[in-house]
């Protein structure tokens, strides 16, 4: 397979219209709400409904809301950096000349152009030169290396059940479409995509010069949908004893013997181990037969895709659009391509997050944020312990247990202690694409060192700039990136209220995580161990199915309804994250007395900064992604799902019982 290298010298010089407007910073806005609808009928609308109207999804974007408007405002101080530091003459340091290059080398389209299809003939010539399936198991490794995610995923995790060590691990994977369900499901919009994928596939391998490109996109088709059957499915996977088998290699051999995996492991170049972790064995079951019933030429073709697929957006521009044609326009509804600078912007936090981080801490995270944001989260915490203490379907053993756990959970704030090290990784500008898998094979080589290691508490598994946070069971540890620690989470001009409903509730949520379908599972150590009575387990799953039976009910599009059981773990950390604001806000408010404000209580306030963090409006293609494959909610039933459950919203705004936001059988775990 060959492509043709095609010289654009100057046809595509360097994009010269309008810069980038820094964009306001959002934040808590009573002109967003709609004050015409009835809080009672439909909070969602009351807190967003002229937001909502004001901020359609643009072109540029499959989904647009309060989040986004947090990471687009943080990308464009993430990009004043990098433009910085890529100045050739810029006198930063070594970190700093990294960063600049990888963003430099990946805006220089004229660069790419001119490189044509040349890096990605290397690894395709490399999978036509194999000669036999026995060279299948290295030519694997390497790709693994780039992050080329063929067929199946290996790396390091703790190990479940003695969490303060990592072991090797093998996942399933290899699909190029978000889920399983997105090969398996038969409704006509279903195979709709599918058939513009088909196509997509084919165009993709004209692109790269491969000739019969139809039949090989059917190849590919057939294979992944292969894939597809032998994977476990989401909501299973959410049940930690499903994804933890540990065998021996011998038992790995005899599980799929087709493949060679010690061939495979010492190509990795992981050090070497007796025990992994195989956290899908029926998906290595269905790969080992595939593997055993597939072609040499048919496996060439597959792999040649995942290669062509993961190159695609640092090759030229006709790779690049036809790239987005399939996974922004058909996935997701997104009518325009981002701006390559956000997508550069993106590529480095992804690939040197923790280098890029270290600069945008120091700009842009005072060190009082990280104080308050302390304080908050101690108040939520005894908030937890409070209620944990006076829940009446948890008997006295349990209760014990799960105190010790709450007072085990730490937490970690802004940016990790020790940065990141990334001596060793060659960064050049002009070579875009070579930057990106040299920065992959960086990262695949960190993630296997590990193994055989005991695990780093102190290592965080977002970058300091992004906007989420996240509760590690493993761990037992919440993290708050700096970049969610801004309005309109976190605003220090602000009242207590609406913090306590917006970030508070962020870390009301995360804490919940620990007690959640899947949190519950594990100890304080962050090992898997049943710590509960039979009684106490059987009344919280009594409690959660409430809660599964509430979301299912909910319709995201179309007739697509929420999957109850996918999004549980999300919806027990909502309802639970916004009861203990609530409860910290009323210990705070004893100390701190607050009025109205704008008419509207201390109480009022939490419930709309809790609902303003989730006004947001998305394609219809993003909305069925989204419940295919994303344990969390859209953001509307994110507001009403928890508001109508909760007692104290109903006190707060006076509601009926016959309202729709005061649901009669209101469901509750903590
Ligand atoms: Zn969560």
């Amino acid at each position: 397979m060959r492509s043709v290298l095609i010289l654009l010298a100057g046809a595509l010089a360097p994009h010269l219209g309008a810069q980038p407007v820094k964009p306001p910073m959002p934040g808590f806005d009573i002109a967003a709400m709609d004050t015409a609808a009835d809080a009672c009928d439909d909070f969602y609308r009351f807190a967003c409904g002229t937001w909502l109207k004001q901020n359609p999804v643009p072109a540029d974007e499959p989904r647009w809301g309060r989040f986004n408007e947090l990471r687009d405002r943080n990308l464009f101080l993430l990009r004043e950096i990098l433009e910085e530091v890529s100045e050739p003459d810029d006198a930063g340091d070594a970190v700093q000349a990294m960063i600049g290059d990888y963003y430099a080398a990946c805006m220089d389209e004229p660069a790419i152009e001119a490189r044509g299809a040349a890096p990605l003939d290397t690894l395709l010539d490399a999978a036509a030169a194999l000669k036999s399936k026995a060279d299948l198991p290295a030519f694997l490794a390497d790709l693994h290396r780039r992050r080329i995610a063929a067929f199946f995923r290996f790396g390091a995790t703790e190990d479940f059940k003695d969490a303060a060590k990592i072991i090797a691990d093998v996942d399933q994977g290899g699909l190029s479409l978000p889920d399983r369900d997105y090969y398996l499901k038969d409704d006509a919009d279903a195979k709709k995509l599918l058939d513009k994928y088909v196509a997509h596939v084919a165009a993709m391998f004209r692109l790269a010069g491969a000739d019969n490109a139809k039949e090989k996109a059917q190849v590919v088709l057939r294979m992944e949908t292969a894939l597809a059957e032998a994977s476990m499915d989401r909501t299973a996977r959410r049940n930690p004893d499903n994804v933890y088998h540990i065998k021996t290699l011998a038992e790995l051999d005899a599980l799929a013997g087709a493949f060679a995996w010690k061939a495979y492991f010492q190509a990795s170049g992981a050090p070497a181990f007796d025990s992994l972790n195989v956290s899908s064995p029926g998906f290595f079951a269905g790969l080992d037969e595939q593997l055993a019933a597939t072609g040499l030429d048919d496996l060439k073709t597959y792999l040649s895709w995942q290669i062509v697929r993961a190159a695609a957006p640092l090759l030229p521009k006709r790779f690049v659009d036809e790239n987005f044609a399939f996974f922004g326009k058909a996935l997701l509804g997104q009518k325009e391509q981002t701006p390559r600078w956000k997508r550069c912007v993106r590529r480095v936090d992804r690939h040197l997050g923790e280098a890029l981080g270290q600069e945008y801490v120091r700009r842009h995270f005072p060190a009082e944020a990280k104080e308050r944001m302390l304080e908050l989260v101690h108040g939520l915490e005894a908030a937890l312990a409070a209620d944990i203490e006076t829940l009446d379907w948890m008997t006295g053993e349990t209760r014990q247990q799960a105190l010790v756990k709450l007072k085990g959970i730490s937490n970690k704030i802004g940016y990790p202690d020790e940065w990141r090290d990334y001596s060793g990784l060659v960064i050049e500008r002009g070579d875009a694409f070579g930057n990106a898998r040299r920065a992959s094979a960086f990262e695949f080589a960190r993630q296997l060192a590990k193994i055989g290691t005991q695990t780093d508490p102190d290592e965080w598994f977002m970058s300091p700039p992004t906007v989420n946070a996240y509760y590690n069971p493993l761990h037992n540890n919440i993290n708050f990136p700096a970049g969610i620690l801004q309005p309109p989470f976190f605003d220090m001009a602000l009242d207590d209220a609406v913090n306590y409903g917006a970030i508070g509730a962020v870390i009301g949520h995360e804490l919940t995580h620990g007690f959640d379908d899947q949190g519950r599972r594990f100890d304080a150590e962050g090992n898997l161990r049943d710590w509960w009575t039979a009684a106490d387990a059987k009344a919280f799953e009594e409690r959660a199915q409430c809660f599964v039976d509430q979301y299912a009910g909910y319709t995201a599009v179309g007739d697509t309804r929420l999957n109850g059981k996918l999004t549980l773990g999300e919806n027990t950390a909502d309802n639970g994250g916004l009861r203990i604001a609530y409860m910290a806000l009323k210990e705070r408010l004893k100390k701190n007395p607050a009025g109205k404000i704008d008419g509207f209580t201390p109480e009022q306030r939490l419930f709309l900064g809790w609902a303003q963090v989730w006004c947001q409006n998305m394609t219809d293609e993003f909305a069925r992604m989204q419940v295919t494959s994303d344990p969390h909610a859209p953001g509307r039933f994110r507001v009403i799902g928890v508001v109508s459950n909760s007692p104290e919203f109903r006190e707060a705004f006076g509601c009926g019982p016959n309202q729709a936001m005061a649901r009669e059988e209101s469901c509750r775990v903590w």
